[in-house]
């Protein structure tokens, strides 16, 4: 790699169209893109098309996409199979106000799948949170939920609490400060929330002792997705299904991302289930679908009078289909067998870089995901993120895309996704990239200094 300023001058040769669209976005659209975490330095890529595991940009420029829609594309970009039945599926209707046909079956596929009772669907992941949250404070009568530092479980009100605090504002970390992470939160939402760090169980009980008889719910991304990738530490997951069962409250696993990553999703790999599951992202192939699942003991509550659940475009054709499909022909056992191996190999070349070239990075995986961070220990929980070279991982971001790869999503606290579609040779490009990347830096080329655009 070259010096941070060359690697900077290349991307802005090779990405003259998307500086114009950056331009011309940003006279109507605040900032230039529609969801925060698209706005990065010196300006965001704006794409013309993709489709397997390649996406290109404005300009032409084709890369190797590893970031799949933010975890959203782990049945690829278009397949083919999705491709063809949506085509159908858009030439009998896109919308009906009233439940398709196929839903049925897509409900019976998931509660198997991902081994649930009931499910509720909805569009996003930001819906599904939202949704879990007011259903377990219904059914328990209760106001507080707790959540952990550092975790993300979508752009509404309730849960926008110390998502990425400053140190600064943060306080204890045995017992950390309720952080809004937007301006115009109300502070009784602030007063109903309880931070605790993550993989540490002890703080954890403590917190949740202290306010037993008000705890609605306890809400955890089963492996953090938003600082990175964070192991659960063995016992921990265990632990919270203990925690919650002595005080009564509601377990949630927000499995946004994580139910993409393994065939059954978190409980798969980790053998603890929740109470309710909030699935989304990747389940219907790059459609907007998302659903709230869980005991029947408690979505059953969910009737008209009771518990409000509604939305015109929830469990919509066009997503039901996608979703369908996707899942039942698309992401199968072989198909997700395929993609955790591209994966693992992934993760096993980028380790064998680090160490080769003595690079001070962690390279934590699991699934189809992993991700590199530039920092000495293990990151394993939001405190420790913090000791993570964001500069060095932007600098390495941008010098991967000037060699045609998109290595992950968007920031040093994410991860690559695999995909059904991605090969073998894909994944030795990759590695060839970092390899030459990583030799770049050694010789201390990449350091650059910005902050990080959240
Ligand atoms: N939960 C987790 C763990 C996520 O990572 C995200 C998004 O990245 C969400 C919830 C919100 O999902 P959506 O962006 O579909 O609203």
């Amino acid at each position: 790699m070259q010096t941070w300023e060359e690697e900077l001058q290349a991307f802005r040769r090779r990405t003259k169209k998307s500086a114009r669209a950056w331009e011309a976005a940003k006279r109507r659209i605040p900032s230039g893109v529609n969801s925060n975490y698209r706005l990065v330095d010196p300006y965001p890529l704006y794409i013309r098309k993709s489709r397997g595991s390649r996406i290109w940009d404005a300009d032409g420029n084709e890369y190797l996409d590893f970031n799949m829609g933010f975890g959203a594309l782990v049945a690829g970009h278009s397949h083919p199979i999705l491709a063809k039945a949506m085509k159908d599926r858009v030439s009998n209707g896109t919308i009906f106000g009233y439940e398709s046909v196929e839903m049925p079956s897509l409900a019976d596929h998931m509660a198997r799948r991902f081994r649930v009772d009931r499910l509720k669907f909805s569009m996003t992941g930001l819906d599904g949170t939202l949704f879990a949250v007011r259903l377990a404070r219904a059914v328990t009568g209760r106001r507080r939920i707790l959540k952990f530092e550092g975790c993300y479980h979508g752009s509404h009100d309730a849960l926008m609490v110390s998502i990425k605090p400053r140190k600064e504002v943060s306080g204890d970390p045995k017992a950390p400060n309720p952080v809004p992470s937007s301006k115009g939160l109300l502070k009784e939402l602030l007063e109903t929330a309880i931070v605790a760090p993550f993989n540490d169980l002890d703080a954890t009980e403590t917190l949740v002792l202290s306010h037993a008889d008000d705890v609605a719910g306890i809400i955890v991304e089963p492996v953090p997705m938003n600082m990175g990738y964070v192991q659960p530490k063995p016992g921990f997951l265990e632990g919270l299904r203990s925690i919650a069962d002595e005080v009564g409250a509601i377990l949630i696993f927000d499995e946004v991302k994580t139910c993409g990553k393994w065939y059954g999703g978190a409980e798969e790999a980790f053998h603890v289930r929740p109470d309710i599951k909030v699935l989304g992202k990747s389940i219907a192939g790059g459609f907007p679908l998302a659903a709230v699942g869980g005991k029947a003991s408690l979505l059953d509550q969910v009737v008209p009078g009771e518990i409000s659940h509604a939305g015109t475009f929830n469990a919509n054709p066009v997503s039901i289909t996608a979703g369908l499909v996707t899942l039942t022909k698309i992401l199968t056992r072989t198909g997700m067998r395929h993609a955790q191996q591209i994966g693992t190999d992934l993760a096993k070349g980028y380790r064998d870089i680090v160490e080769d070239h003595g690079l001070p990075a962690k390279v934590p995986f699991g699934g189809i995901s992993g991700t590199l961070h530039f920092a000495r220990a293990d990151v394993t929980d939001w405190r420790s993120f913090q000791n993570v070279d964001v500069g060095q991982w932007w600098a390495y971001y941008l010098a991967m895309q000037n060699r045609g790869i998109i290595p992950m999503a968007t920031g040093p606290d994410e991860q690559w996704t695999t995909s059904v579609a991605h090969s073998k040779a894909d994944l030795s490009r990759h590695l060839d990239a970092f390899e030459e990347v990583a030799e770049g830096m050694k010789k201390g080329h990449a350091k650059m200094s910005i902050v990080e655009a959240v």
